[in-house]
């Protein structure tokens, strides 16, 4: 049986309109639910909006949701990644959790930075993507520029589904291949209605541009599409409601049900019948009155019912998971089944981790959701002694969380917190005023970088002896080597040859 379940995200460089875009998929899809606001009552809201303001202010999106819509018998699952290029770490994660992408692109600006990088982090994993060529109805760079560019700019096969008639000022709609109907812009704001032109008379120049194009770019291939070879190219305007309907139709179609997923038996079928997932995302005190928290879980395998008891790799300790949250029509917030595809929101007090496995039987491991080595170090300075205590619950909850990682030195009481990028540090001192009320400032460290340490016992022990002020003990104990360059990593690779320096740590 084939799943009727498509999960993807969005991957764009900042202003390429994936906020209207998704606004348009939900429309379509008749939807919906936004994660974020599961469950805002009172002052949790007020919290909720305080936090938001934060990311207004910056114009970025630092929470992550899960929107799913349902059209024509398919369930879609979006999962929303954070736009930022400060927040690599949790976007990484959150495209460990997908099995397609969209990749939307600003016709005027072409690929760009952003875009390259999410692109990049598909490709690791062959995630296969469908290009949504965005703002049509504004000028924009010649078709054939851009569709050069993404084949050359990302080493990618493309296949136009649809052109553009006209753009800016000479828009007068969208072709689209398939049907060969024109989709037109009607009434004073220009939008799509519904009105579509079947066998639309085109100007002569332009009939022979897409001529060339449907004989000058490879066809559609859903092999080598769902390989990641391949990427099918579609033309609009979220904002005009250009081709929103032509991309959801392509999603049912074309992007994978699905896939198995990696792990330390090999990859996991969705059809197995154990539930099994992992947790790609937690997201903490939406409601600081209780200090809970949102696990996210990608369901891999099995069917999920409510009530069921299952087992976080981390703890190891059953949970029976009785309330639940499918991201899904407005009057189904507590999910009583879900299946492989699907994320549920799993409520808990922070046994749950990111990167956990959970499952039935407690067997499996699924693989692929590392920790990076931090490119930024800072020693957390509390501006009020006596609230260690509260320090060190906040570091854990937050590394726990995904937001930083922690490092406690062996050697003097400072603790050090380490990022992928700048924004999470202020992130950081934002929150542990906010939700922990504790007022502390960071200072350099003198680290650049840190590596996990693994080897033989007796390896790790003499190592420790010499180097003990470069120690620290990571959230879960292990020890890690705090580097003051690059430099100094490869030294004492050199001179320790029995022991791993590594920048990936998965657990
Ligand atoms: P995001 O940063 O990728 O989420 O981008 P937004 O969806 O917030 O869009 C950025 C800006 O581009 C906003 O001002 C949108 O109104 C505008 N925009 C988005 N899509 C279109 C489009 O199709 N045409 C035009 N003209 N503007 C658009």
């Amino acid at each position: 049986m084939t799943s009727n379940r498509r999960t993807f995200a969005i991957i764009s460089h900042p202003d390429a309109g994936k906020t209207t875009l998704t606004e348009k998929l939900l429309l379509q899809g008749g939807a919906i639910h936004l994660a974020g606001e599961v469950k805002a009552r009172g002052q949790a809201r007020r919290a909720r909006s305080d936090w938001m303001k934060i990311e207004q202010q910056r114009g970025i999106s630092v929470t992550s949701s899960v929107m799913t819509f349902e059209r024509d018998g398919v369930t879609f699952n979006l999962l929303d990644t954070p736009g930022h290029e400060d927040f690599s770490e949790d976007t990484y994660r959150t495209l460990t959790a997908v099995d397609s992408a969209i990749m939307v692109i600003d016709a005027a600006k072409g690929i760009e930075p952003q875009t390259r990088k999410l692109f990049e982090v598909c490709r690791l994993r062959s995630v296969p993507i469908i290009t949504f060529v965005n703002k049509v109805d504004r000028e924009g760079r010649p078709v054939f520029e851009l569709l050069d560019e993404v084949a050359d700019m990302l080493a990618l096969d493309v296949s136009p589904q649809g052109y553009p008639v006209g753009m800016g000022g000479m828009f007068q709609g969208v072709l689209d291949f398939a049907t060969g109907s024109v989709s037109r812009p009607e009434g004073p704001s220009k939008e799509f209605l519904g009105r579509r032109d079947e066998n639309a008379e085109l100007p002569e120049d332009l009939a022979e541009e897409i001529e060339l194009a449907r004989a000058g770019y490879p066809e559609f291939d859903i092999e080598a599409y769902r390989n990641g070879d391949l990427t099918p190219v579609y033309f609009g305007s979220a904002l005009k409601n250009f081709g929103v309907s032509e991309l959801i139709d392509a999603i049912a179609r074309f992007a994978p049900p699905p896939r198995p997923q990696p792990s330390d038996e090999g990859p996991i079928s969705p059809e197995r019948d154990e539930v099994t997932g992992f947790i790609f995302k937690v997201q903490a005190n939406m409601d600081p009155q209780h200090r809970d928290r949102i696990a996210f879980m990608r369901m891999v395998s099995g069917t999920f019912k409510r009530g069921m008891k299952l087992t976080p790799s981390g703890s190891g300790k059953p949970i029976a998971v009785h309330s639940p949250i499918l991201f899904f029509a407005q009057d189904r917030e507590i999910a009583d089944t879900a299946e492989a595809g699907d994320i549920i929101g799993i409520p808990n007090h922070g046994t749950l981790r990111v990167g956990d496995t959970l499952s039935e039987k407690n067997a499996v491991r699924f693989t692929g959701l590392p920790n990076f080595a931090p490119e930024i170090l800072r020693r957390v300075q509390l501006k009020d002694p006596t609230k260690t205590k509260q320090l060190r619950k906040a570091l854990d909850d937050l590394s726990e969380e995904g937001v930083i990682q922690v490092f406690y030195p062996e050697f003097g009481a400072q603790w050090i917190v380490g990022v992928v990028g700048q924004l999470q540090l202020e992130v950081l001192v934002s929150r542990l005023s906010a939700e922990y009320k504790v007022e502390a400032g960071l200072e350099a460290s003198p680290f650049a970088t840190a590596r996990w340490l693994k080897g033989p016992q007796a390896a790790l022990d003499s190592f420790a002896e010499f180097n003990r002020a470069n120690l620290a003990r990571d959230r879960d104990g292990d020890m890690v080597f705090m580097a003051k360059s690059p430099w100094d990593v490869g030294y004492q690779q050199e001179k320790n040859p029995e022991l791993t320096f590594s920048a990936i740590k998965e657990r």
